[in-house]
C-alpha cells in the first residue's frame, strides 16, 4: 500500500494518507494528487513523489 506523507501548511501537522491513489487525477496533473486534509479539512494538492505541496497563489 503506498503511503503518502506531507506537512499541513496549516497546522503544521505530519499527515499520513493511505491509499490515496483513487483521488489521483489524470494527464499532466497525475503527479499531485488531491488530498482532503484530515488536520485542517482543507484541500491539498500533494506531489505524490516528494511530498511537496503544490502552492495555489
Ligand atoms: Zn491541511
Amino acid at each position: 500500500m503506498r503511503v503518502l506523507r506531507f506537512h499541513c501548511p496549516f497546522t503544521r501537522q505530519e499527515i499520513r494518507c493511505f491509499d490515496c491513489e483513487g483521488q489521483a487525477d489524470q494527464g499532466d496533473a497525475a503527479l499531485y494528487q488531491a488530498i482532503t486534509c484530515p488536520s485542517c479539512f482543507r484541500l491539498h494538492f500533494v506531489n505524490s513523489s516528494t511530498g511537496e505541496l503544490l502552492s495555489d497563489n
